[in-house]
């Protein structure tokens, strides 16, 4: 079958990639002129060197996309600086660290360890953690990650020191509108799962290098399937306008193919799809993907004079707005640090100078004290306005199957049981290709 992929982000790459193993054709179109959409590598003229469009934090227990990149010949263990789930914060009032013992008893150690939570404080996270567990990492419908953790009579301090930074980090969205049981999910893959599941994975190349690019590569070069195919192709600059149905082909600005597989953010999915004929079903799909609103997400990098030589890789910062400190996660690596913002949204009416001023501020104030700041030779701001969907309760989303024959869906925003986070889109790539393949593959029995 050909097969036409709109979108090469990590949801269409891992769509193509599995299709392609299957003995698929695939043609894909990617608008931008890099892989990896909104996880991808990037020039920083102001910088003169590669960044990312923001920095990517991976998790042991995202096993897609791990199998994904040893199916490409890479071996992750060489791409990833793997740190045993630990959180340090800058100014040295909380820490955790969990030792290599197994699971759970690295995280109940970590947790009754941790520095900076009073002994009834880590007695009621554990147990937190614990009741989610029993109950099957099931939670109320339509209750939010805050509700969940009143609930659970979490204190203020613990909820601002734990919970909050992680909900933030992992959903994009605040507790107070965060879904509880999308949270759930995160924390039953992480810290649920074996030990290694509660890893955190720093990339240590940027995010095209870490497998996007080698699949474009391995896709062209029909890797899987030499004999087979022996004509896919990844056209870059290439931005699909219109699709239509044409007897059993699904037409892509007028090129033929068996099956589209669209992997793109739900506002061009949705562009796309009323494209085509419409009827009830279709303005059911419609209104899921009207429903979805975004969070954007800040990353400020700084480039010192020299290295900064920070004892952890990656530091909890606390954030005051009001006071133009937005810094919440700081991650170093030789003479460049990157600042993280999610939930962005009290940056957007600030102007650029004064924000970087705070946020410099802010590093000198919570870390500068015991590790003094390098002199700033330059910085880079980038804010991805759309970066994530907002991960809040009672979201509808939309499966990989669409109302035509044919036309699939592929991206963080399906019914994946993730927030929007990368292993979700690689999930929802790998199961548009096997849903696609199979029903192809029925058709010709
Ligand atoms: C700043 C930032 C930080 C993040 N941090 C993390 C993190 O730490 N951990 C984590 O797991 N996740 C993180 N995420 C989320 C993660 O990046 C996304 O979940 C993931 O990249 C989504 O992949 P996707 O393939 O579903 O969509 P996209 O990456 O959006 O891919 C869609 C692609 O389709 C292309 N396209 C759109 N329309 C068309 C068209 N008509 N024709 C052709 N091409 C088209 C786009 O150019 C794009 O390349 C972060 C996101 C951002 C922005």
């Amino acid at each position: 079958m050909r097969v036409g992929v709109v979108g090469a982000g990590w949801a269409g790459l891992s769509a193509a990639w599995a299709l392609h193993r299957r003995g698929h054709c695939v043609h894909v179109f990617e608008s931008g002129r890099t892989p990896g959409g909104r996880a991808r590598g990037l020039w920083s003229s102001a910088l003169n060197r590669r960044l990312d469009n923001g920095q990517h934090v991976l998790l042991g227990g995202y096993t897609e996309t791990l199998a994904q990149m040893r199916e490409l010949g890479l071996n992750p263990d060489q791409q990833f600086n793997r740190l045993p789930l630990s959180l340090h914060s800058a100014d040295g009032s909380f820490s955790l660290r969990a030792p290599s013992l197994p699971a759970p008893m690295h995280l109940l150690t970590a947790l009754l360890g941790a520095k900076g939570l009073s002994w009834p404080e880590k007695w009621r996270l554990t147990r937190q953690i614990a009741t989610l567990r029993a109950r099957g990492w099931r939670v109320r419908e339509g209750l939010s990650v805050e509700h969940w953790l009143v609930q659970g009579h979490q204190t203020e301090n613990s909820r601002r020191v734990f919970w909050n930074p992680l909900c933030l980090a992992a959903l994009n969205t605040p507790a107070a509108a965060a879904c509880a049981q999308l949270f759930a999910n995160v924390l039953r893959d992480s810290l649920g799962g074996p030990r290694q599941a509660s890893d955190i994975l720093i990339p240590d190349v940027d995010l095209t290098a870490l497998w996007p690019a080698h699949a474009v590569a391995a896709l062209t070069r029909c890797d899987a399937h030499p004999r087979a195919c022996g004509e896919n192709s990844v056209a870059f600059g290439r931005t699909i306008r219109r699709l239509a149905i044409d007897g059993n082909r699904v037409m892509l600005d007028d090129m033929p193919y068996d099956a589209a597989v669209v992997a793109t953010p739900p506002v061009s999915a949705r562009r796309l799809l009323r494209t085509l004929p419409q009827n009830t079903a279709s303005a059911r799909y419609d209104d899921m993907l009207a429903a979805f609103a975004y969070m954007p997400i800040a990353t400020i990098t700084f480039k010192f004079t020299h290295p900064w030589a920070l004892p952890h890789r990656m530091l909890l910062l606390h954030d005051h707005p009001g006071a133009n400190a937005h810094g919440q996660w700081l991650f170093s690596r030789g003479d460049l640090a990157h600042v993280v913002v999610s939930d962005a949204r009290a940056m957007a009416d600030e102007a650029q100078q004064s924000m970087v001023a705070g946020v410099l501020r802010q590093l000198r104030e919570q870390a500068g004290g015991r590790w003094p700041l390098p002199d700033v030779s330059g910085y880079h701001v980038i804010v991805e306005k759309r970066a994530t969907f907002a991960a809040v309760p009672g979201l509808k989303r939309p499966t990989n199957a669409t109302a035509w024959p044919n036309v699939w869906v592929a991206g963080d925003w399906t019914d994946t049981g993730y927030p929007a986070v990368l292993e979700g889109a690689v999930r929802s790539g790998r199961r548009a290709a096997a849903m696609a393949g199979a029903a192809q593959e029925t058709r010709r029995i």
